[in-house]
Parts: C-alpha cells; sequence; structure tokens
C-alpha cells in the first residue's frame, strides 16, 4: 500500500468527545487508512515520543491519548500533584506530526452513573496490584474504553510498565478487541535511568542514586542468564538496592515474561521487575533476561 506524505503539521486537531474520537478514527478507517493509537497521561517525554514514532512508521495516522486518569490513583498518591505540561505536550506532539489530539476530560469519561470496571484477574493481582490497590482495575477500564472508542490497527504501549501492558494484552484478547497490541522498548537517560514523568520528584541526591536501579536489575538478569537462580539473585538485589539508598523495595523479582509465573530458571524467556522507592519517589523498571 502506498504510504501517505507525511507532511509536518502547523495545528493539531484535537477532539474532546468520545463520539468525536470514534467518527475521526472510523472516517479515516473508511478511507482504507491504517489507525495507530498511543495511550498517554500527558507530561511528554522521549518515551512516549518513541511510542509515536512506533505508530507513525506502522500505519498512516496516529492518534494520541492524553487523558489523567483519576480511577488509576490510590487515595494517597499524586493524582493531584502528577506533572502537567499540556502547552508543551501539544507542541511536541504538533511537531511529531500525528494526526489527532484525543483529551477529554473526566466527566466525559466517566459520566454520572458510570458502573462498569475492568479487572484482569491473576496478572492484575500480582506486583503493581498488590502495591497499588485498583491500579490495574483502572487502567484496564479507561484502556478498554479508549480501543473500544476508536478501534484502531495498533494501539502502543511501552515495556517501561510491563506488567501493564500484559494486562493489557490480556483484556484485549480475553474480550475480542479487534485491536493489535504492541509493544514498544524502554527509553532511558544516559546513565540507565527509565524515562518517567514521575523522575521530576526526584532531588539531585537521589537523582545521582536512580540508576542503580537499572544498573542492579541488569546485573541479576545477567547472573539468572547465566544460570544464577532466580530467588537467590533477586535476595541479592534487594540488598543492593537498600544499600544504596533506596528507602524500600516493593519487589524485585525474576518472573515469566510472558504469563508473569514465579521461575526456577531462565529456560524460558524471564524478566527482571523492580519497584523501589527512593525518598518520597516511587520507581518501577525491568529488563530482559
Ligand atoms: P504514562 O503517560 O506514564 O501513562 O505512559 C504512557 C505510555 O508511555 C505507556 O505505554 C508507558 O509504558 C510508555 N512509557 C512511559 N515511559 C516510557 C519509557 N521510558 N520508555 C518507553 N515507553 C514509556
Amino acid at each position: 500500500m502506498v504510504q501517505p506524505v507525511k507532511f509536518p503539521r502547523t495545528t493539531l486537531p484535537i477532539v474532546r468527545t468520545a463520539a468525536g474520537l470514534a467518527e475521526c478514527v472510523s472516517s479515516w478507517r473508511a478511507a482504507g487508512d491504517t489507525v495507530g493509537l498511543v495511550p498517554t497521561m500527558g507530561a511528554l517525554h522521549e518515551g512516549h515520543l518513541s511510542l509515536v514514532r512506533h505508530s507513525r512508521a506502522k500505519t498512516m495516522r496516529t492518534c494520541v491519548t492524553l487523558f489523567i486518569n483519576p480511577t488509576q490513583f490510590g487515595p494517597n498518591e499524586d493524582l493531584d500533584t502528577y506533572p502537567r505540561d499540556e502547552a508543551r505536550d501539544v507542541a511536541q506532539l504538533t511537531e511529531e506530526g500525528i494526526d489527532l489530539l484525543f483529551q477529554p476530560e473526566p466527566g466525559e469519561v466517566y459520566p454520572s452513573g458510570f458502573a462498569t470496571s475492568v479487572q484482569v484477574e491473576g496478572l492484575g493481582d500480582i506486583l503493581e496490584g498488590v502495591h497499588r490497590p485498583g491500579f490495574f482495575t483502572g487502567v484496564a477500564t479507561v484502556v478498554t474504553k479508549l480501543l473500544v472508542q476508536s478501534l484502531p490497527d495498533i494501539a502502543v504501549f511501552g515495556e517501561k510498565d510491563f506488567q501493564q501492558l500484559q494486562v493489557i494484552k490480556r483484556l484485549t484478547r480475553d474480550l475480542d478487541i479487534p485491536v493489535r497490541i504492541e509493544a514498544a522498548p524502554i527509553v532511558r537517560e544516559a546513565d540507565g535511568l527509565a524515562l518517567s514523568s514521575r523522575n521530576a520528584y526526584l532531588n539531585s541526591s537521589e537523582r545521582a542514586i536512580a540508576p542503580t536501579l537499572h544498573g542492579t536489575i541488569s546485573q541479576v538478569a545477567e547472573q539468572v542468564g547465566r544460570g544464577g537462580a532466580p530467588g537467590e539473585q533477586a535476595d541479592w538485589g534487594r540488598e543492593q538496592l537498600v544499600r544504596a539508598g533506596f528507602a524500600s523495595v516493593d519487589y524485585l523479582t525474576v518472573l515469566d515474561a510472558e504469563t508473569l509465573d514465579e521461575v526456577a530458571d531462565a529456560s524460558r524467556p524471564a524478566r527482571v521487575l523492580v519497584a523501589a522507592t527512593l525518598g518520597t519517589t516511587r520507581l518501577i523498571d525491568n529488563v530482559a533476561v
């Protein structure tokens, strides 16, 4: 199929209603254009932009969504202070040449009387599901809505949120949503720290310690890849992080990369996943074994 020439845009079309989103995407698809969806919560950085570029390389039209989803934040989490920079987000997305920004208000996504939620049992109950109760129900519900509202060909998610990616793949299969979920690799700073909107919370001494997270899980992955016992390596990794100055480690574990089941060795693709708190900032990361 001939790809249309993608001129840089000077203005970015923004829709704020689900009906507007559905209408726009279905008109593209009726015209034979392939469509990619990139869900985000804004405060965009190079990690988000890599997903946008992935979509633009694979499809003729790209729609980014910007919605800070209140239902995925716990009562003691950072919904009110979550970084917001709408003007910069719009400027960056305009520069990237996307075709549409969907930016709904909470009342559009959750109108009064809203009563339905999507829960992914098993995959959504471990790791982040233990430490952030309700988080995956919030994510799964909003992502289901976005996928069903827009029905794109592909939707792109980052491996940065590795468990989230598996949860979204599962719900898409389970609910027969006809969208292909594509994964994009983690974009990191030069020192290894995975880009995250929440890195803005780190002070300078915490920022200096933060790359230890990636360094440690990379060493664990290497040792397990060489035949080291996953449990022992994970214990070693947790100790390293506390020694480096992390206040607490919610989990550091080596799991099957698809099912997130416990593994005894690296005979199947495995993943090292970690969540740890530095000062008051909770960071997550993961690497392949
Ligand atoms: P968020 O705005 O944090 O909800 O993230 C939106 C999407 O960007 C999710 O699919 C994330 O996994 C992805 N993402 C966030 N940070 C990165 C990163 N450093 N590298 C790749 N993808 C990322």
